[in-house]
């Protein structure tokens, strides 16, 4: 599968980018505007010029996936999904055969406008995937942990989301997959777990064996199947919050004194996170939970590893993130947003517990703040629309997950605007498209480094990887930098950052090829 990794789609002519057999290596000047107040409140623009160099490793060699939670409804599905396209599979289905795809992922479905073509002057688009040097998904070896013994075939019939008939085809391969133990603390997740907990490590509550468990899990992992990398993601039950302590979570070495004492407060997933961290190896968090709480970001920062996170950002956040922007842009005010969720797998019946609700609900909840806060004809400081999140467990529906939102807004000369949305997804078939996407662009992040121009030693980005925004509910960013939750402007970063490092200008849609002529 896939081209190899030396024979890009594209090269750029260009006295700024240098490839070589194991680099590209581009120079790229980053044009930001810096603006000053003046005494009477007029506002003075300084454009300003700085030169980065960036270089991005063409080796991808061979990547790990192992995923926390790996038998649950997500971590079958995507595990089956990349097994299809892997075998190129077709299946039978009442509407006729069907192909595997990757249709909802970014890096493999959608395209970046490359430039225009000098014969017709259309436009070419390339996929995202060949932007820069990526790991083909088809390529990843996958693995993981779950709580749940369940081998990966039976565990995709419980998860009741592919058609039999490909679940068939895959039954095989996947029945041979088993989850590694985990580690359990009742009670960070719901009450109603535990009958399916019976895959369990030795222990209750936060211990440094757990986190030598872990890292010798992911060692071991890379050992057995050749890995040059290995990348680690949660898509396990959503936990609830940690309280941050002062003294226990607040700092790394806190943290790390509190995993050794057993400490009440560090969750499974925090664990996991340290435990990612000590071996150097990415971890994400799919789900709402404070899995980095302070001392865990801070860790990451000191040792270099890269982490990302929370929630994955699939259906009715990813309409809201994209609604908002239009209409606040459309000067229009949007007054409230009333959001109902109505789902039946099990990770419905895990949020109908109040206090991993909670995480959900914190992570549903500012998603709209950026847009507003940027529009001061709209909104007084600090005026917020009135943004209420319902989620209720309902197991008829299953994983075809229910979203009911009103968008209410205020138009011209008082008037008003009801917008009703009702989205209607197998929950399931939207995460694993992102969690692929997550898995590819972490790995490349790795393998992306800068430099101040000037500057000897080339870097790499800071450990928390705000890049990864798009994918996700509640974007994490470097301690003291501003979330951005539009989510136009979160793929232009995207892909505006890996134009960069083909040292590529930002696509400004300004066309004026066909304006000025
Ligand atoms: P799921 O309940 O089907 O799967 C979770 C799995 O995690 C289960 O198999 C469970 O046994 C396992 N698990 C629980 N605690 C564990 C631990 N400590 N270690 C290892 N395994 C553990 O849920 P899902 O539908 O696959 O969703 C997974 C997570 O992703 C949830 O937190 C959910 O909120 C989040 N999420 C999902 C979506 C979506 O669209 N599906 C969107 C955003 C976030």
């Amino acid at each position: 599968s896939g081209s190899p990794n030396n024979a890009p789609l594209f090269t750029v002519n260009s006295p700024n980018v240098v490839y070589t057999d194991d680099e590209i290596k581009s120079q790229y000047v980053y044009h930001t505007n810096e603006v000053t107040r003046t005494a009477d409140n007029q506002f003075v623009v300084n454009p300003k010029a700085t030169t980065y160099h960036f270089k991005v490793d063409r080796k991808v060699g061979k990547v790990g996936m192992m995923l926390v939670g790996w038998g649950g409804n997500n971590g079958s599905t995507v595990t089956a999904g990349i097994i299809a396209n892997r075998r190129g599979l077709v299946w039978e289905t009442r509407e006729g055969k069907r192909a595997a795809n990757y249709y909802g992922s970014v890096v493999m479905s959608s395209t970046v406008k490359l430039g225009t073509d000098s014969k017709t002057s259309e436009e070419v688009n390339v996929p995202f995937h060949d932007m820069l040097p990526m790991v083909h998904p088809n390529d990843l070896v996958i693995g993981g942990w779950d709580i749940s013994a369940m081998n990966l075939a039976d565990a995709m019939d419980r998860a009741q989301v592919l058609e039999p008939s490909l679940k068939q085809l895959v039954r095989k391969e996947m029945a041979e997959m088993k989850p590694l133990p985990s580690i359990y603390y009742p009670d960070f997740i719901a009450a109603n777990q535990e009958d399916r907990a019976d895959n369990i490590i030795d222990g209750s509550k936060a211990s440094w064996a757990h986190v030598e468990h872990i890292r010798k899990d992911i060692r071991d992992f890379k050992t057995q199947n050749g890995l040059d990398k290995v990348i680690v993601l949660w898509t396990a039950n959503t936990e609830r919050y940690a309280d941050i302590v002062p003294g226990v979570n607040d700092t790394a070495e806190n943290l790390l004194n509190a995993i050794k004492s057993g400490h009440e407060e560090v969750s499974p997933s925090t664990v996991f996170a340290v435990a990612s961290i000590l071996e150097n190896t990415p971890f994400i968090n799919g789900s709402p939970q404070n899995t980095f709480v302070p001392g865990a970001i801070d860790f990451a920062e000191k040792q270099g590893a890269f982490i990302g996170g929370d929630d994955f950002k699939s259906g009715q956040t990813k309409m809201k993130s994209a609604l908002v922007d239009f209409l606040i842009n459309a000067g229009i005010k949007l007054t409230s947003i009333a959001s109902y969720n109505h789902l039946g797998n099990n990770d419905g019946k895990n949020l109908s517990s109040q206090k991993q609700f909670r995480s959900k609900e914190i992570s549903k909840s500012n998603v709209v703040d950026d847009m507003v806060a940027a529009n001061q004809i709209l909104y007084e400081k600090d005026e917020h629309p009135n943004h209420t999140v319902v989620i209720k467990y309902m197991p008829a529906v299953g994983d075809n997950k229910r979203a009911l939102d009103e968008y209410y807004a205020e138009i011209f000369m008082g008037g008003h605007q009801t917008i009703s949305l009702f989205n209607i997804c197998e929950d399931s078939l939207l995460a694993s498209p992102l969690i692929i996407d997550l898995v590819v662009i972490a790995e490349l992040m790795t393998r992306i480094t800068w430099k101040a121009d000037g500057a000897e030693a080339y870097k790499s980005f800071h450990s928390v990887l705000s890049v990864l925004s798009y994918m996700l509910k509640a974007p994490l960013t470097p301690p003291g930098t501003p979330v951005v939750n539009a989510l136009g402007k979160q793929r232009n970063a995207l892909t505006n950052i890996f134009r960069a490092c083909v040292g590529l200008q930002p696509e400004s849609e300004m066309t004026l090829e066909h304006k000025l002529f």
